[in-house]
């Protein structure tokens, strides 16, 4: 399988070349030449392991042998994914049974261990750097976490995570670095974007993100669509919605869609950041400033994956129509879900499933003979709003409660490229 650059001026790449690149020079996103087709029949009765190997082999080619992409697969899906009723025609797929209770475990978990076999008997050593709003940093900690050949640096805007996503930041040590910004999430995005293009630092290291432009993050996203279609036993088949930011989600289940998951549509929910639900209104294109929610792993003003989403439909807005919907949510409708479907159901939700569950009820509404189900992207005990909101003290699962009795361990840095580079150059490698 080769790669493609959505911008066409850098030339197609392999999938070894795409995951260590991360992104094309164009500054385009790599996409596969063609979508493979699923045969649903003939995967729907297979393991999780085994579901995982033969989607995954048709996008990696022959960058592994057959026995060492299973043994990714395996280490990529050792969680449970349960799809869970709430109600008389709404579910919720669960992702947050994963060692750090959100979605991005499937991604990090992958794109570690392909890193790991790809950068076998290289002569230089590998950087992932990534910025964090709390969520993407953990689950990047925990997937490279003793990974041999790759030091890893998590830039998050101090004060603005949540007490655990902050201990799954911090307590790792080893391979995992945690920088702390007195700043904004924006400001961490610009500092990690900027190393990742510094050419000195790409002359010492090979330099990469591992956000959702990584093929190896965002394509094993894909699976659990499939898992949920294995445990989908209505009539009908579901429409799927989907709490999104970057549309790393969402475009891996319009791939899953697409090359043959028996699903009727994808809704895309937003929070305020609704520049998807504006396109698909007005079919124009306008990025905005990203505005803070409570929801704010989803607080994206210009979502990248969307230009792989356009690849996808050939550009053609009314052919997106078919399969793709989009609808954002307030910040006050999303508490007031939170609230009721408490309430209602006994269900908690996090704030981006919330988001996720009240575009589709809103949906079913409208049509009510369907079925669906929604993500629910994280588990609810890491925001802390959440608690508030429905009065009552959540669990903490025992998976992570030993965090709070681990040594937490940070560096302070201000928002200054020259400091941030200097310590990339010559601090973060020679630690270890
Ligand atoms: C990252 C994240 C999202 C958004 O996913 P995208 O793939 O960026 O659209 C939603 N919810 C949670 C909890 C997340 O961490």
């Amino acid at each position: 399988m080769q790669y493609f650059s959505t911008n066409r001026k850098s030339s197609p790449a392999n999938f070894k070349t795409a995951v260590l690149r991360g992104q094309p020079s164009d500054k385009g996103l790599y996409f596969p030449e063609q979508i493979p087709k699923v045969s649903w029949q003939s995967i729907r009765h297979k393991s999780r392991e085994e579901i995982a190997f033969s989607i995954l082999k048709l996008y990696t080619g022959d960058a592994f042998d057959d026995r060492t992409l299973f043994e990714i697969c395996k280490a990529t899906v050792n969680f449970n994914f349960p799809l869970v009723q709430i109600n008389k025609n709404i579910f919720t797929l669960e992702l947050f049974h994963g060692a750090t209770l959100a979605f991005k475990d499937v991604g990090a978990r992958f794109m570690s261990r392909c890193l790991k076999h790809l950068i076998r008997g290289a002569s230089k050593k590998t950087i992932v750097i990534v910025a964090t709003s709390g969520d993407t940093g953990g689950a990047v900690a925990s997937g490279f976490y003793g990974v041999e050949g790759i030091e890893v640096a998590i830039l998050y805007p101090k004060g603005k995570v949540s007490k655990i996503q902050e201990l799954q930041l911090t307590t790792l040590g080893k391979n995992i670095t945690a920088i702390e910004i007195p700043g904004t999430f924006d400001e961490c995005q610009i500092l990690a974007k900027t190393a990742l293009v510094d050419k000195e630092i790409r002359q010492n290291f090979f330099v990469t993100s591992a956000n959702s432009i990584n093929i190896a993050r965002w394509l094993p996203q894909q699976l659990y669509y499939f898992y949920a279609l294995q445990k989908w036993e209505e009539k009908s088949q579901p429409i799927i919605c989907v709490p999104s930011g970057n549309f790393g989600n969402a475009c891996a289940g319009i791939l899953a869609h697409v090359s043959g998951l028996p699903s009727k549509k994808i809704i895309a929910a937003t929070n305020s950041n609704d520049m998807v639900p504006r396109y698909i209104r007005h079919g124009k294109l306008e990025p905005k400033e990203s505005v803070s929610t409570i929801s704010n792993a989803m607080d994206v003003g210009n979502p990248s994956n969307f230009t792989r989403i356009l690849e996808i439909f050939k550009h053609d807005a009314n052919e997106m129509k078919n399969v793709l919907e989009a609808e954002s949510v307030s910040d006050e409708a999303t508490m007031q879900t939170i609230r009721e479907v408490y309430k209602d159901f006994g269900y908690t939700l996090d704030p981006h499933g919330a988001v996720g569950y009240r575009v589709l009820a809103d949906y079913l509404e409208n049509h009510p003979t369907e079925k669906g189900f929604f993500l629910e992207t994280a588990h609810p005990v890491k925001f802390d709003a959440v608690g508030k909101i429905i009065g009552k003290r959540i669990e903490t699962p025992a998976s992570v409660s030993n965090l709070f009795d681990r040594e937490k361990s940070v560096i302070e840095m201000k928002a200054d490229y020259g400091k941030l580079k200097e310590f990339l150059l010559y601090e973060l490698t020679s630690q270890t």
